[in-house]
């Protein structure tokens, strides 16, 4: 066996030589803002997702800081032998507090959370029926976990209706996944009827709410608040804290004895190392942040909705976002998603292309992440520039 069989590793390697010309890994330098620097020259930021300008402020730093003084940069153990710290537990709780459920439970990584949890929660006696168009992680989870995956089409509840109706009796469990905010597009889940189809069906829900979380409902509450729905009729609540919590990790809120089942019997939670104390620190500050000034929330959105009703005045397609703080610009081939990327960058503003595989053949995109910490100057600018580019493209 030579790495060369490692399956796509040559097809890769035929590509290889394009890689420099892609605009990935590119080097930042300093906390990425509103702005960022990258190779010495400061570029209006829409790619990271410092969602409400957070990140690399004092109050975060110092709390991580404080942390690391208190307890090193390691809790060099699993949780559950000798790596438990006070921050974990406090962290937990005011997650589920926040969310308005019992109880969470924090993880070292947002994607492995997702792995992780998935493949305990269901194995292959159950059925998973999700999105189209939910998160890489979650499908890795399904995949895992051995049960029969189904996707319905995008946000299209009589295409679940249909679905659950022919195949709910064939399984023990049926898992339902969604996403709050949906990452590439910017629209919301369809939680009223998701929860209608789950109760009516008597299936599991799971929403992640990595990019809901801190972004909409009241005070950030996520898409629950947003809804005005109990969330405690979603039956498992997950989130990242890499977005508006500032931090490194993922959660799972729910009921108490979803949560305690977790705690004895994850494998990426049982036999790993627990959160660092600063993440840990930091997503706490994060939270606690949230809720002292709720503004930000405001701003994030206020901002949101500005520049994709600007946007929506020019020639180009938003697709589906609708007022979250990921608004697209859809633009179809990978190649013409490059250009205009390039073109962006060039006039000083840096919003990642995302090119298939990330997204369908012929739906190429660049992704505007907004941020509360954005000006108004930063927006009209950014307008102005795409019109120019359209007009450009279009030989105006
Ligand atoms: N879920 C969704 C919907 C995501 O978009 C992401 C990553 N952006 C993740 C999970 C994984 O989170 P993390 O980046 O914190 O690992």
């Amino acid at each position: 066996m030579s790495i060369e069989m490692i399956p796509g590793f040559r097809q890769f390697h035929q590509m290889d030589t394009n890689l420099d010309k892609l605009p990935f890994f590119r080097m930042n330098e300093g906390v990425a803002s509103n702005k960022i620097k990258v190779n010495g020259t400061s570029k209006i930021n829409y790619s990271t997702y410092n969602y409400l300008g957070l990140n690399g402020t004092n109050e975060i730093n110092e709390a991580a800081l404080q942390a690391i003084q208190q307890y090193g940069t390691s809790v060099s153990s699993s949780r559950l032998l000798s790596g438990e710290i006070p921050l974990h537990r406090s962290l937990e709780r005011e997650i589920a507090s926040f969310l308005g459920v019992k109880d969470s439970i924090v993880q070292v990584g947002g994607h492995s959370t997702n792995v992780n949890t998935i493949a305990q929660l269901v194995d292959s006696s159950d059925l998973v029926i999700c999105d189209a168009l939910v998160h890489n992680s979650i499908m890795q989870g399904v995949q895992l976990s051995g049960s029969k995956m189904i996707r319905f089409k995008h946000n299209d509840m009589n295409h679940l209706d249909k679905l659950l109706k022919r195949f709910r009796q064939n399984y023990r469990n049926v898992l339902l996944i969604v996403e709050g905010v949906y990452s590439m597009d910017g629209d919301l889940c369809k939680l009223p009827e998701l929860i209608q189809l789950k109760k009516q069906y008597g299936c599991l829900l799971m929403v992640d709410e990595a990019h809901s979380i801190g972004t909409i409902g009241h005070g950030g509450r996520g898409v629950t608040s947003y809804y005005g729905i109990d969330p405690t009729n979603v039956d498992v609540l997950m989130g990242s804290m890499s977005k508006s919590l500032n931090s490194c990790g993922g959660y799972i809120a729910g009921n108490k004895s979803l949560i305690t089942f977790l705690r004895y019997n994850l494998p990426g939670f049982v036999f790993s190392v627990g959160m660092t104390p600063a993440n840990a620190a930091a997503a706490q500050a994060s939270l606690r942040m949230i809720q002292k000034k709720p503004e930000l929330v405001n701003q994030l959105l206020e901002n949101a909705s500005y520049f994709l009703a600007r946007l929506k005045k020019l020639d180009v397609d938003t697709g589906l976002s609708e007022g979250t703080p990921i608004v697209p610009i859809i633009l179809g081939e990978s190649e013409r998603a490059l250009w205009f990327a390039e073109r962006l960058f060039e006039k000083g503003i840096n919003a990642m292309p995302i090119i298939y595989p990330a997204v369908k053949e012929k739906e190429a995109r660049i992704r505007f992440f907004m941020s509360a910490i954005h000006t108004k100057g930063d927006l009209d600018y950014t307008i102005d520039i795409v019109k120019q580019i359209v007009a450009e493209e279009k030989g105006l």
